[in-house]
């Protein structure tokens, strides 16, 4: 076989033993926290989660120590942080029963589902699919994996994040409306989970714009935490 093209872009996130994780799809879970469903205008009520998708290329890697700088896209004016838990898939499954998913965990990250807001709310309000708001490159930002086999699972603990240095989002892991293991179950039903495959869990109440040259900083509690910076336009 010729490839008429070299298909060989790998998307890679590094994990706290030095291992790079490689990155298959991304699920992200809307609306998983009460208050954050209200501050978009929605009915906090435990009604089914929903998730849209990213493509790989949205990781990028954002330990402190990697002073990582990502472009402000193109085509917004209203560009928002979003932070999340990041649960890493290590082991395939379909149709996962709750009581299992946590078998089927990697490990943990901390993450952003940065989200160009102007576009996805258009988006929204017409009913149209929330792509160019949503699925972009660099627009997961991602702290360091850490395995659940070393360090245990997450379900609750402090998720905190700071824009130049003020809290903008601050909440529990403990509050999210879907578990990790009820959202995975979830997502299982409609597609055959992979290892490599990540889920973005949703982010808490206090989403807002950044702009070139803020400085992001997240912390869960139990996790390496994740810095990046918004530089110039792409
Ligand atoms: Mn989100």
């Amino acid at each position: 076989m010729t490839l008429l093209f070299a298909n060989n872009q790998i998307s890679t996130l590094k994990t706290t033993g030095g291992d790079d994780f490689a990155v298959g799809r991304i699920f992200c879970i809307g609306r998983n926290y009460e208050a954050h469903a209200r501050e978009m205008g929605k009915d906090p009520n435990r009604e089914a989660p929903f998730f849209f998708t990213k493509w790989p290329e949205a990781v990028v890697n954002a330990a402190p120590e990697d002073k990582t700088e990502i472009a402000y896209p193109p085509e917004t004016a209203n560009y928002h942080h979003e932070a999340e838990l990041v649960v890493a898939i290590g082991v395939d499954g379909f149709r996962i029963a709750e009581a299992d998913a946590n078998d089927h965990i990697w490990g943990y990250a901390v993450g952003l589902d940065m989200t160009r807001r102007d576009l996805q709310l258009q988006a929204r309000d017409k009913g149209r699919p929330w792509d160019t708001g949503k699925n972009f490159a660099q627009s997961c930002p991602t702290g360091r994996l850490q395995p659940a086999a070393e360090k245990g699972h997450i379900e609750r603990g402090e998720i905190l994040l700071t824009v130049n240095g003020e809290t903008r989002q601050q909440a529990d892991i403990s509050d999210l409306i879907w578990s990790v293991p009820e959202t995975i179950a979830y997502v299982s039903k409609f597609y055959p989970l992979r290892a490599g495959d990540l889920i973005f869990t949703g982010t808490p109440a206090g989403v807002g714009a950044v702009v070139s040259g803020d400085q992001l900083d997240c912390k869960i509690e139990g996790l390496p935490s994740l810095s990046v910076r918004i530089g110039g336009a792409l």
